[in-house]
Order: structure tokens, then C-alpha cells, then sequence
């Protein structure tokens, strides 16, 4: 299983931010976000649109998130702009994945040091500077290499049918009609 772990975001600027990680890692194959800091009052779209669209996606929050990572019995892995090319680790994430739980941080203020000297791995979506929520994509796409698209949602209200034009969206007993 994966856990995403948001450390606090800027107040006032990262708002968004924080619920569109939650998303983020919902739709793709995460079954866990944390909260930190700042960031613990923002769980509330992510909760509401699991509770419409399926799940699994635990979402809770931490006062602790230092201590939350040290503790962390899995591998941790922070992504970071200064880490290593996601191409050249994936391989070795994805063997340790296989074997047990992973940790995946994010960041949005400074990273405190600490953070990237527990990680296992501090890795870069490319060595650029953009958003938590493009690395995110792009990194649980490469652990789970295309495998999370397919995933089946547990217990939905809301379903999209998919169509080449138009929206639909229906109870999911509709749906297998
Ligand atoms: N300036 C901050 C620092 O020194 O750590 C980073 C700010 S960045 C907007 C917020 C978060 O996006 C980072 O903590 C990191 O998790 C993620 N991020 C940004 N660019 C990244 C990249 N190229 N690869 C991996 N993660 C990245």
C-alpha cells in the first residue's frame, strides 16, 4: 500500500494545492493521505469526493509529521526537485514496494533536512523546479506502470460512464444494466 504524506502548505497560497495532492493520489492508486501542519484543515474535499466516488482512500492528519516519517515501517521515499532521477530508481522502489508499504512525501514550504536524511530515497521528477502535484502524478504512474488507470473503486454513489462526447454520470446499479 502507499501513503502520501503532505507536509503543511503556505497559508493562504496553497490551499488548492494540498486538496489537489489529495486527489491526486486517490485517483491514482494511493490508499492513504496524511496531513500536516497547515495543511490538517484541508481534508474535507478529499473526504467528500471518496465518499461519492469510491475508495480506498484513508485521509487523515498528523501533528507529528517528523516523527510520522522516523517511524514509518516501510520505505520512505521524498520527492525532491534535488533527488534522484526518478528513471534510475524506479526499479529499486518499485522491488522494495513490492515487499511492504511505502511512504511517499511531499513537500510544499522548505523540507526540513531531517526529512530527505530518513528517506531511502529522495527522488526527482526531472531535476526542474515545478508542483507536488505533477511529481506526484508522474511518480505513482512509473511505480505502478500504468496499472493504477485500471483500478476499481470500492462502494461508489457516483459513477462516470466514459463517452467520446458528453458527461454522464450514474448510480453504480445503472451502470451494469
Ligand atoms: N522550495 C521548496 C524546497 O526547497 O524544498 C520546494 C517547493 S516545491 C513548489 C513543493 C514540492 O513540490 C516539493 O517539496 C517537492 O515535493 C515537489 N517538487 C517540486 N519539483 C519537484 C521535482 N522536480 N521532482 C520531485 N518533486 C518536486
Amino acid at each position: 500500500d502507499v501513503t502520501v504524506l503532505r507536509l503543511g502548505h503556505r497559508p493562504g497560497r496553497d490551499e488548492r494545492m494540498t486538496t489537489h495532492v489529495g486527489l491526486t493520489a486517490r485517483a491514482l492508486g494511493a490508499d492513504r493521505i496524511v496531513m500536516a501542519g497547515s495543511a490538517r484543515d484541508r481534508t474535507d474535499t478529499i473526504v467528500d469526493i471518496t465518499e461519492r466516488f469510491g475508495g480506498p482512500m484513508a485521509v487523515e492528519t498528523t501533528a507529528e509529521p517528523k516523527g510520522f516519517i522516523r517511524n514509518f515501517e516501510g520505505t520512505v521515499v521524498h520527492l525532491t526537485m534535488y533527488g534522484e532521477p526518478i528513471q534510475d530508481v524506479e526499479g529499486e522502489i518499485r522491488d522494495a514496494h513490492a515487499d511492504g508499504p511505502l511512504l511517499l512525501v511531499v513537500g510544499a514550504e522548505k523540507v526540513p533536512f531531517e526529512v530527505y536524511e530518513r528517506a531511502d530515497f529522495n527522488v526527482g521528477v526531472t531535476n526542474q523546479p515545478h508542483s507536488e502535484v505533477a511529481s506526484l502524478a508522474v511518480f505513482l504512474d512509473r511505480l505502478f506502470e500504468g496499472r493504477e488507470l485500471d483500478r476499481e473503486w470500492e462502494d461508489p454513489d457516483r459513477v462516470v460512464v466514459p463517452m467520446e462526447t458528453g458527461k454522464r454520470v450514474v448510480d453504480p446499479d445503472e451502470r451494469t444494466e
